[in-house]
């Protein structure tokens, strides 16, 4: 029997801060999926939505302290690198080269991101590149008759497959722990001086803390 591929998942962000609902998923992901490696990539300039209210530098810094000591979780900072903006088809074709073609490379998001999958650049390349884990949601359908979904309808496998498809595949998932846990709640919570405490790891807390991130500035 041929050695089975490395298989590698790779979960993009704002992480404005990174919390445990990201933390969690990439925990559970990696150990339903039995993945060699889930690479968290902070975005630097965000095509898609407003800018990050901190720099990539504070970004990176959080999602450090936060991945610290964790098997298979890995900060990969190089969107971060490059001065222009993060493309995700970008960013796999550069994981494509140094991972070989045997790799099995899957992009990760949440069921209400792949529901505008089809407006992202270059989307079909991306299925070149990489298969799809998409974590659902309770109460969340795609529309009938959307591309997305017909995606969805052509191109699911199930776990036991995953490792026989380097790309091109979409795997829908729905994970144990379901945190309704957002950036954009934290940074109101600490905008408004309350505690973020169980939200988010106590390292991160400390830090935002520290250099008083996300007060707000009156
Ligand atoms: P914001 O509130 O600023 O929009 P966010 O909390 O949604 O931020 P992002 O950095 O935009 O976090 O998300 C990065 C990735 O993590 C996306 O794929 C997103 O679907 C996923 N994600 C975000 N929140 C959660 C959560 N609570 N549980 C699981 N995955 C999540």
């Amino acid at each position: 029997m041929p050695d089975k591929p490395d298989v590698i998942a790779v979960m993009g962000g704002t992480f404005d801060p990174v919390h445990n609902g990201h933390l969690r998923s990439a925990l559970e992901l990696r150990q339903l999926l039995a993945l060699d490696e889930v690479r968290l990539v902070p975005c630097h300039q965000t095509p898609h939505r407003e800018q990050p209210q901190r720099s990539s530098q504070q970004r990176l810094h959080m999602l450090d302290l936060a991945v610290a000591g964790e098997a298979g979780l890995y900060i990969d900072d190089r969107e971060l690198r490059l001065d222009q903006p993060s493309y995700s088809v970008l960013t796999l074709q550069g994981l494509r080269k140094e991972l070989g073609d045997e790799a099995v490379l899957c992009w990760v998001m949440g069921v209400d991101a792949f529901a505008h999958f089809t407006s992202w650049y270059k989307w079909r390349e991306i299925l070149t590149l990489a298969n799809l884990i998409i974590m659902t949601r309770p109460g969340f359908e795609l529309v009938s008759g959307s591309e997305e979904k017909r995606l969805w309808q052509e191109r699911a496998v199930e776990v036991s497959e995953l490792y026989l498809h380097p790309f091109g595949k979409v795997l829908p998932v729905s994970l144990p722990s379901q945190l309704e846990i957002s950036a954009t709640y934290i940074r109101q919570q600490l905008s408004q001086g309350q505690s973020v405490r169980y939200l988010l790891p106590d390292s991160v807390i400390n830090y935002i803390g520290t250099h008083k991130l996300y007060v707000k500035v009156s």
